[in-house]
């Protein structure tokens, strides 16, 4: 884990520990372009009450980007268990599959204690 990343765990830290647990567990995505980051994304349920769809941290952080600059941007998903460790957080199928996509290729997630690279 660099020590930006140290940082970024503690930003998610900060974002999810003391709030209610609506889901069953918290992931935060962080997008960064030239090391910036650019937008942060949460996992959540939609508001369709008819059906039960989730959003997923990845999805939620890079809708709020400009996708022209998606190829440029390296992808940070963290998963923050309830004592505050980090757990295993690899992007699911679906996510790999919209991120390969939209064209973002550098990422990294977080699994019990470090951060690893991933590959799409
Ligand atoms: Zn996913």
């Amino acid at each position: 884990m660099t020590s930006k990343e140290k940082v970024l765990v503690g930003v998610a830290r900060s974002l999810v520990l003391g709030e209610p647990r609506l889901m069953r567990s918290k992931h935060v995505a962080f997008v960064l372009l030239r090391g910036k980051v650019i937008a942060i994304g949460r996992n959540k349920h939609t508001c369709d009450p008819h059906r039960r769809l989730s959003i997923h941290a990845e999805i939620d952080a890079i809708r709020k980007t400009n996708l022209k600059d998606a190829y440029k941007f390296s992808l940070l998903v963290v998963r923050i268990k309830k004592s505050g460790e980090l757990a295993m957080s690899k992007p699911c199928t679906s996510c790999q599959k919209f991120l390969s996509q939209v064209g973002v290729t550098r990422i990294r997630y977080s699994m019990e204690g470090d951060i690893i690279e991933g590959i799409l």
